[in-house]
């Protein structure tokens, strides 16, 4: 396994068949059956045994560890609701946002540090953070996605984004820089890649966004362009008109409720003998290992109680 910077965790080969091998080969090991391609469509608890069946066949067991994982449609939870178990409404979670600005879509593939917030809310993430063609993505935004999933579902995904070009710079340090600049270098061209460390294409843009020309030397520029400046590079504001969906949802929030669950056992409190692992309950975290790891705790610790049990 290698860490990312931001903590994400990924397998050294960057391939998820490397993770894929390794549970195969622990599967082979230990004999274990899997029956593919069989989709189960009715389950039922019948005298303290629990009936599976697909189009074909009908399972018999005695303890049952439902791991279905996440779906975007609430239908697809009917079988294990109709045990009486609450089921937490299903919304996407880490999608990307669509914003529907040509300047900035041009500027795609472009990717930078920056601290990115919902405006008017308390949902902020600094992280990195890319242009794409559609608007905007990256590990900043897959996280704020995550951590807002219910509030911008409730939204409708239609709300405005806030973003600091230059990550955790502030008002009163970019006035101060500003200053000596104006002070010390009123004769050199207004450059702030020096400074910030800007993609070229970026800077252009946001000067031009400020009304304000690359060719411009800091002693021409005015006091109010430099205030528009200020809100440019700190609080970039841009309309978001959705999200999107094409195969961007990696993981779903909602699901089995968690207050339906022994975290002790992962039994169901309502019926006993069925258990419950990974994203098939509510929960989901960020990308990077954690909803394998979420899946894979889980799953331990409902194993360890199965095979204990009487
Ligand atoms: C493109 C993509 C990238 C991702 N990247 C990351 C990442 O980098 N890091 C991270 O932590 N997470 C990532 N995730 C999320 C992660 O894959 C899931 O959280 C994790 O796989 C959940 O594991 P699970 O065992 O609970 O469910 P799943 O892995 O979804 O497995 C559920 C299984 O149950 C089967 N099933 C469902 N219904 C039935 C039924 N009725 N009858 C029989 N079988 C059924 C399904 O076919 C499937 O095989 C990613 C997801 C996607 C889609």
């Amino acid at each position: 396994m290698k860490t990312e910077s931001d903590n994400r965790m990924f397998p050294v080969s960057d391939k998820s068949q490397t993770i894929i091998d390794c549970f195969m080969g622990l599967l082979n090991h230990s004999n274990v059956d899997i029956h593919y391609n069989v989709k189960i469509n009715k389950f039922e608890k019948k005298e303290n045994v629990f009936h599976m069946s697909s189009q074909f066949e009908t399972f018999l067991s005695d303890k049952v560890l439902i791991t279905t994982g996440g779906f975007s449609n609430p239908e697809h939870y009917s079988w294990i609701s109709e045990l009486g178990i609450q089921i937490t409404p299903p919304i996407p979670s880490l999608f990307t946002f669509n914003i529907s600005e040509p300047k900035l879509n041009e500027l795609q593939g472009i990717s930078l540090f920056a601290k990115v917030k919902i405006a008017e809310t308390k949902f902020e993430e600094s992280a990195q953070l890319l242009i794409t063609h559609w608007g905007l993505s990256g590990p900043a935004i897959l996280k704020l996605s995550a951590f807002a999933a219910q509030f911008l579902h409730a939204k409708n995904y239609n709300f405005e984004i806030l973003v600091n070009w230059l990550n955790d710079c502030n008002d009163v340090s970019l006035n101060s820089y500003f200053q000596i600049q104006k002070e010390n270098f009123g004769s050199h061209k207004i450059n702030l890649q020096n400074e910030f460390q800007l993609p070229r294409k970026l800077l252009i843009y946001l000067l031009n966004k400020a009304g304000i020309n690359e060719q411009l030397k800091w002693a021409e520029v005015s006091k109010k362009q430099l205030i528009t400046l200020t809100e440019i590079l700190l609080r970039d504001r841009y309309k978001s008109t959705g999200k999107t969906i094409f195969k961007s949802e990696f993981v779903t929030c909602g699901g089995v409720s968690l207050n339906e669950v022994n975290f002790k056992t992962m039994e169901s409190k309502k019926v006993s003998k069925l258990y419950f692992a990974g994203e098939v309950m509510d929960i989901d975290a960020v990308t990077g290992g954690f909803n394998f790891q979420a899946a894979w705790t889980t799953a331990w610790i409902a194993s360890k109680a199965i095979a204990s049990e009487e």
